[in-house]
C-alpha cells in the first residue's frame, strides 16, 4: 500500500481516523459493503456518485419522484456533460427493462419519494438491472440501512443524506455514499479526485448521532404512525401518504421490505388549496416551517408535487402537506394539529 492510499494518515484531504471510523460505521451496518465515501452534503454525495458511474454519451434512469436537487443536477449539470436523464414511473416495477436502451448505464432510485412516498419494487429493477449490466444507486436517505439493507436488496451504491438521520439534531450536513467491492475503488477515487472531504468536528458529531440513531427511529417511527393514524380519522384530511398506510402507493412493497418507517409523511386536504393550507400551516406553533428534515424537531411544509413531475402527472386534488414528525411527545404534537384545523376550518 503506498503512503497515498487509505488507512493511512496522508494529507488532510483523505480525511482522518475521525472520519475513517464514522465510514467504518456506517460501512458496518449495511450488509454486503466494502465502503463508505462521506460527503459535504447529501447532494455532494448523489453528485459524485453518479458521476463515479457515468460517463459523456451515457444514459441515467431516474425515478419521476425524485429529490428536487438531484432533478436539477442531471438536467443543468449532466445534460450539458453529454449524460442524459429520463425519468420513469416510481410503480414501475419489473417494466423497467422495457425502457432500457443501449446507451443506460444508471438508475437513481429513491424509495420512499421523499415527498410523495411511493415505495419502488427496488429488489426488481436492481434485478433486471443488473441483468443487463446497469449500477443502480439508491436515496435511502428515508429508510436508513437500518430501514432497509439497500446492498442486500441489491443496490450497488446507497445514498444518505446524513443531514437527516444519522446526524439527527439538524446541526450538521453531510451525504454518505455506501458500495460492494465492485463500485468501491471508483467510488472512492472520484470521491477524491473532486475533492470531497468532511471536517473532522463534523464527523465526530455525525458519530455522535448514530450512537443514538436507533432509539431515535424508533421513536420517530412510533409518533409518525400515531400521527398518520390520528390524520387518517379527520374529516379535513384525504389520503395520507404514509408507506406503512394500505392506502399509499406500494404499501405492498414496503410491508414485504422495510425494517420499520421513520417520521416523514405526506397528507392530502381534500378541499384544501393553497391559501387554506397556508392558514393551516402558519397556526402550528410546535412544527416549524423546513426542508431539512431527519432532526429532533417537528416540520410542516407546503408541496406541490406537480411541479417536479415529467414522467407522470401528479393529479391530487386539494392540497398536500409533508410533515416530518420529530421527538416532541406526539400527544403535544396532535394538540398542535387539532388547533390547526380549527384555524383551517374558519378559513376555508
Ligand atoms: C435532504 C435530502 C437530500 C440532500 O441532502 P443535503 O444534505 O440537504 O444536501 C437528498 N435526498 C433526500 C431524499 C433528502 O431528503
Amino acid at each position: 500500500m503506498s503512503s497515498n492510499e487509505d488507512g493511512k494518515f496522508f494529507y488532510g484531504r483523505r480525511g482522518s481516523p475521525t472520519q475513517w471510523s464514522l465510514a467504518e460505521a456506517l460501512t458496518a451496518m449495511e450488509p454486503g459493503a466494502a465502503g463508505t465515501m462521506l460527503y459535504p452534503s447529501g447532494v455532494a454525495a448523489i453528485a459524485c456518485a453518479m458521476l463515479a458511474v457515468l460517463k459523456p454519451g451515457d444514459e441515467v434512469l431516474m425515478t419521476d419522484s425524485s429529490y428536487d436537487p438531484s432533478r436539477s443536477y442531471a438536467d443543468a449539470f449532466l445534460k450539458p456533460m453529454g449524460i442524459t436523464a429520463r425519468y420513469y414511473d416510481p410503480l414501475i416495477g419489473a417494466d423497467i427493462s422495457d425502457i432500457f436502451t443501449e446507451k443506460t448505464k444508471a438508475i437513481l432510485l429513491e424509495s420512499p419519494g421523499s415527498l410523495t412516498f411511493e415505495v419502488q419494487d427496488v429488489p426488481t429493477i436492481c434485478r433486471a438491472a443488473k441483468d443487463a449490466g446497469i449500477v443502480t444507486l439508491l436515496d435511502n436517505t428515508w429508510a436508513t440501512s437500518r430501514f432497509f439493507p439497500a446492498l442486500e436488496k441489491g443496490v450497488d451504491i446507497s445514498i444518505v443524506a446524513a443531514t437527516k438521520y444519522i446526524v439527527g439534531h439538524s446541526d450538521v450536513m453531510m451525504g454518505a455514499a455506501t458500495t460492494h467491492a465492485k463500485y468501491w475503488t471508483r467510488l472512492r477515487r472520484t470521491a477524491q479526485q473532486l475533492g470531497q472531504v468532511v471536517s473532522p468536528d463534523d464527523a465526530y458529531l455525525a458519530a455522535r448521532g448514530l450512537r443514538t440513531l436507533e432509539v431515535r427511529l424508533k421513536q420517530h417511527e412510533q409518533s409518525a404512525l400515531t400521527i398518520a393514524h390520528w390524520l387518517k380519522d379527520r374529516p379535513e384530511v384525504g389520503l395520507v401518504l404514509h408507506p406503512a398506510l394500505p392506502e399509499c402507493p406500494g404499501h405492498d412493497i414496503w410491508k414485504r421490505d422495510f425494517k420499520g418507517s421513520s417520521g416523514l409523511f405526506s397528507f392530502q386536504l381534500g378541499q384544501g388549496d393553497e391559501k387554506s393550507r397556508a392558514a393551516f400551516i402558519d397556526a402550528l406553533t410546535l412544527f416549524g416551517i423546513g426542508y431539512s428534515w431527519g432532526g429532533f424537531e417537528s416540520l410542516a411544509l407546503p408541496v406541490d408535487p406537480e411541479k417536479y413531475r415529467t414522467a407522470t402527472q401528479w393529479t391530487m386534488e386539494g392540497a398536500l402537506v409533508r410533515l416530518h414528525i420529530g421527538l416532541e411527545d406526539p400527544d403535544d404534537l396532535i394538540a398542535d394539529l387539532a388547533k390547526a384545523f380549527e384555524h383551517y376550518n374558519n378559513v376555508s
